[in-house]
């Protein structure tokens, strides 16, 4: 493989014209490597043949069956509808297809086919629309393999992503081994260009299992490599910034409305003694989502204004950037705060006012500096940054914060998350990073009441939303996909938002969010909420994480079943932050036992803890791609849960070689060398680094 051949744009691919080309580029793919870095979603199990009397109604299903009686052909307005019955010994499904009639030469009456597809239940009969037909021998040849389900954009379909990625890896010829054979031997790890060949293309559940293993193995190493070599830069860093306690703080946290839980006054502790003390701060607030981890971030912020530095906190949307600022504004002004000066900039800004906010901060105008990794562009010239905190940091993206805190000199970085990471991981994966747990919620909050329900709940669910909005409270509704056509049988906000206008009475205010609107559309609508001037808030999961709205008490939940738990523990984690009681609707298409049980967890606990636990026992190993936890650590393909044992493995490794080659520069550390330090030599961003 060549750097050459991987970044070699997608166009000069076979079947790649223009206007695949601008769809590819939607999801961010522009060269071959980028396409080999795009993996599947889920997969296809082509499933072993079986009898028609054996198929799982709801589930594809793949049955041999041979034509009985006539094959009807039927025009319904502009549809051609062809139906038949087709057989084995063992029973009858009736087969449906529309506008295929170039499928009626092959469809005799007594000929025997293999069709493969979604199985439904009619009465006493099942049927099968639009099933997948296949030659036994062409079936037998794929059968146990499994196809790859990649995210699409709409107009780009499976089928040409797929022959695109193929593509790829015809073009860029076979991947450099770059982990040393003992490794590769003690763990048994697959070699690299087999693994990412069979993360598109898997021949069969275990070769995917070996596949996903080898590539989080690479990610769990690199990532700690880089953390060990950042560390090293710096260890025992003196602190450049020491503060003193200030009264400001101490007059605020008078003066507001609730006094700080136990857990954030000793969080806030912990942070205090940090940044007075001898080194510089390196730390971690962990604590459950509404456990209230803002209102240290600014007392954080405010003391290090309040010593004459800048601070800056980053966010990992624009939405909950522009939310920070505006809260942070209120309580300022609220509260007669002199001493803190804010300023917002994000990607969303006009180029004047960013270029106007950029001045500000060089000039050291402004002290208190919000925004999403605009922050962290080469652009923007800090005056005296002593401080960085990131927000909902899970993926503690490390070449951010080391970006960010390569603005000033040996910045103190305070980050803060909701994922709860077992101790001992933690450890291992941040060595020296210090942590505090917020493990309280404040007090004289109701817990949030959970249902789990299917599609006929709907009506009640949208009478139970309306009662709310009379109360002069407000919804969040979530729905997977942003428009339709990019998965059956998934809601998407576009169509819902309409369908639930037309359910609701004309006076409540209903709007959508997603992350494909501009970014200003998304800050109005997101103010606007916040003012209550919307009442039900249509959205995908860009609200997931942080948004502070106490007066919202219901949060429902379309095609839940599609959803991590953590994932939905964070949606949930938007309503039950005010006083009144709060309420979450999870919304199960699936048929499923196993979504059932699933669903079942988030039913029976609000415990973030808990929820991740559960959520680790009750997954397979096979599950790891269909459920991606969101909330988790971000690695692409690693879970560090489920593969806690490679974790430890790789660290080991980590300091192992970095034992024998501090800087590597061996030559067998070369790749790894340009892995770490080289964004595109390979394919698979490191997208937790
Ligand atoms: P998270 O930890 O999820 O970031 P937030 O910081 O957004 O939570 O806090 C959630 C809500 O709880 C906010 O409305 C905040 O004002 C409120 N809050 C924070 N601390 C307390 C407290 N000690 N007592 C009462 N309410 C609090
Ligand atoms: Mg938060």
């Amino acid at each position: 493989m060549g750097k050459r051949e991987l970044e070699e744009n997608i166009i000069n691919l076979k079947g790649v014209g223009d206007k695949t080309a601008k769809l590819f580029e939607k999801c961010g793919i522009r060269t071959c490597g980028d396409l080999i870095g795009y993996y599947p979603r889920t997969y296809d199990l082509f499933n072993e043949i079986v009898n028609a009397s054996d198929v799982i109604n709801g589930e594809v299903n793949t049955v041999r069956l041979t034509i009985i009686g006539n094959v009807v052909k039927r025009r319904v307005r502009n549809l051609t509808i062809i139906a038949f019955d087709a057989a084995d010994q063992t029973g009858k499904i009736k087969i449906t297809y529309f506008n295929a009639p170039y499928l009626m030469n092959s469809l005799k009456s007594g000929t025997t086919h293999v069709f493969r597809g979604q199985v439904q239940r009619k009465g006493s009969f099942f049927t099968m629309n639009q099933p997948k037909m296949y030659k036994l021998d062409e079936y037998m040849g794929i059968v146990r393999s499994m196809q790859p389900r990649y995210p699409l954009v709409k107009g780009l379909t499976n089928t040409a992503v797929m022959k695109a990625v193929k593509g790829a890896f015809t073009s860029a010829g076979s991947f450099e081994e770059f982990l040393p054979k003992e490794i590769l031997d003690k763990y048994e790890l697959m070699g690299y260009s087999e693994a990412l060949y069979n993360i598109h293309f898997p021949k069969s559940r275990e070769y995917l299992e070996n596949a996903r293993r080898r590539l989080a193995y690479d990610e769990f190493l690199l990532f700690v490599l880089k953390l060990r070599l950042l560390k090293n830069t710096q260890e025992d860093l003196k602190n450049s910034f020491p503060m003193i306690e200030v009264s400001e703080v101490n007059r605020l946290l008078e003066q507001l409305p609730y006094k700080l839980t136990k857990a954030q006054q000793n969080a806030w502790e912990d942070i205090k003694n940090d940044i007075s003390g001898e080194g510089v701060m390196n730390r971690l607030i962990q604590g459950d989502v509404g456990s209230g981890k803002t209102v240290i971030a600014l007392l954080t912020l405010l003391t290090t204004a309040a010593n004459g530095y800048q601070g800056a906190l980053m966010a990992p949307t624009e939405v909950l950037a522009a939310q920070h600022y505006e809260s942070f504004k209120e309580i300022i002004q609220k509260y007669n705060l002199k001493s803190i000066k804010p300023v917002l900039l994000t990607g969303a800004l006009s180029a004047k006012d960013k270029k106007e906010a950029q001045r500000q901060i060089s000039e050291g105008e402004v002290n208190c500096i919000i925004g999403t990794n605009a922050l962290i562009q080469e652009k923007v010239n800090y005056k005296n940054l002593a401080l960085v905190v990131t927000d909902e940091q899970h993926r503690f993206g490390v070449r951010q914060r080391e970006s960010l805190a390569g603005k000033g000199e040996n910045v103190h970085v305070l980050a803060m998350s909701a994922t709860p990471i077992p101790r001992t991981l933690a450890i291992i994966l941040y060595g020296d990073l210090h942590i505090s747990v917020i493990d309280e919620l404040p007090g004289g909050r109701l817990p949030i009441k959970n249902c789990v329900v299917g599609t006929d709940y709907r009506p009640t669910a949208y009478k139970f939303i309306k009662d709310q909005v009379e109360k002069g409270r407000q919804a969040y509704v979530i729905c997977p996909m942003v428009e339709e056509g990019e998965l059956d049988g998934v809601e998407n906000v576009t169509d819902y938002t309409d369908k639930l206008r037309a359910a609701l009475p004309s006076d409540i205010q209903v709007e959508m969010l997603h992350g494909r609107m501009k970014p200003s559309a998304k800050d109005e609508i997101m103010e606007a909420f916040a003012r209550k001037d919307i009442d039900v808030l249509v959205s995908t999961t860009v609200i997931e994480v942080g948004i502070n709205v106490p007066n919202a008490t219901v949060m429902m939940i379309e095609n839940a079943e599609r959803f991590g738990l953590s994932q939905l523990h964070q949606l949930r984690g938007r309503v039950g932050r005010g006083k009144e009681q709060s309420y979450c609707i999870f919304l199960n298409t699936s048929e499923s036992d196993e979504a059932k049980q699933r669903l079942d967890i988030m039913n029976k606990s609000n415990d973030g803890f808990k929820i991740a636990e559960e959520d680790l026992r009750q997954r397979g190993p096979g599950d790891l791609f269909g459920v991606r936890q969101s909330g988790d650590l971000n690695f692409r393909v690693g879970d560090i849960y489920h593969d806690s044992d490679l974790v430890k493995a790789a660290a080991m490794d980590a300091d192992k070689i970095l034992l024998e080659d501090p800087d590597l520069t061996k030559p067998q550390h070369g790749v790894i060398r340009d892995m770490l330090y080289t964004k595109s030599v390979n394919p698979v961003d490191l997208m937790a680094l």
